[in-house]
């Protein structure tokens, strides 16, 4: 874009920020930073696209927060340590309201993990938002999602499945009370990354992931990688308040455990490190909870309250369904 245009204007008004830890930030052809030495890059790219990714009249601070949140998330799955973003904006229209609500809530989380702004791109077109993450992982101590072994705990932070009620409500799959649905509103649109939680399960977790399209499909992503399978009891995930009011029906278990959006951990540990993360769970005040087990073979299974197990596939739950 030229200079003269008023996305340069945009760029000025909305997403200058001094940035302290990169040599330069905003304004030249690139940005410039300095990496430590023995630190690996660790570099992620996330889009979020209007009608796919969030309601088209999402509140727009809430969407700036989301935007970083679930590259900040990408992070903390890793056990790195964010620094840097970039934003590639594409807009419909400059609407200056929006922006400064958009930055607003951008910013306050970025200040939050001090994670400076130090580029990005500015184009017209359908909304979407575009962030790269950067940050540094001690050479060879990243988190991966390959390590799990058989015999590991499986472990969840947090608790699962309010995001994904926010969203069934909203497609009407669900009845929530106007406060409940409040509160898990809040869940879906600031989630809050687990960066603290990644960068202490370094040299612990075996293997590690966000949960982003369902702790099924997740873990499911896990055991593909780490060549092993994995059991989950139903009973032991970790739900809010809300959530326990819909655990028992069908519906509800269905969005529980297939449901996404909620950038909780989900990581794997050997047996004897269990007096550790309980441990972390006072140190970090983070809900962790062991929801299953790490198996011989492939795929997740959920072990239902009936005691009975059923293999998952990517919309799994419904064959757990058919066979209870
Ligand atoms: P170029 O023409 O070289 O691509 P731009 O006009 O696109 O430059 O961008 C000018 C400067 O503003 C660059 O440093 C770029 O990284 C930064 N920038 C552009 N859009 C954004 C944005 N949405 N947020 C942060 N920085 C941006
Ligand atoms: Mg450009």
């Amino acid at each position: 874009m030229t200079h003269t245009s008023p996305e340069f204007e945009l760029i000025a008004r909305h997403f200058t920020r001094p940035a302290a830890n990169a040599v330069l930030g905003v304004g030249d052809d690139c940005a410039l930073l300095d990496i430590t030495h023995g630190m690996d890059l660790a570099v992620s790219t996330d889009t979020m696209v209007s009608g796919t990714h969030f309601f088209p009249d999402v509140n727009p601070e809430n969407l700036g927060h989301k935007t970083l949140a679930v590259n900040l998330s990408d992070m903390a799955a890793m056990g790195a340590t964010p620094y840097w973003a970039m934003l590639a904006l594409t807009l419909p229209k400059v609407d200056h309201d929006w922006l400064a609500a958009f930055a607003k809530g951008f910013f306050d989380l970025a200040e939050e993990f001090n994670v400076s702004l130090v580029g990005g791109d500015t184009t017209r077109g359908p909304l979407a938002l575009t962030v790269t993450i950067m940050g540094e992982v001690p050479a060879g101590a990243a988190l991966r999602r390959s390590g799990a072994k058989v015999g590991n705990d499986v472990w969840v932070s947090g608790s699962i499945g309010d995001a994904a009620l926010a969203i069934a409500h909203h497609h009407g799959r669900v009845k929530l009370e106007p406060a409940d649905h409040e509160e898990v509103a809040m869940r879906l649109y600031e989630p809050t990354p687990r960066v603290a939680l990644g960068q202490a399960l370094r040299g612990m977790a075996t293997a590690a992931i966000d949960i982003s399209d369902g702790l099924l499909a997740d873990l499911g992503h896990i055991c593909r990688l780490s060549g092993v399978g994995a059991t989950v009891e139903l009973a032991s995930i970790p739900v809010s308040a809300i959530g326990a009011k819909h655990i028992g029906s069908e519906e509800g278990r269905n969005i529980v455990v297939a449901g996404g959006d909620d950038y909780e951990l989900c990581f794997t540990t050997h047996p004897n490190s269990r007096e550790s993360i309980q441990d972390l769970t006072k140190m970090l005040d983070v809900r962790l909870t062991r929801v299953g087990q790490i198996k011989r073979g492939k795929g997740v299974s959920l072990l239902g309250l009936d005691g009975k197990a059923a293999k998952i596939d990517g919309r799994g739950y419904d064959h757990f369904s058919a066979a209870s």
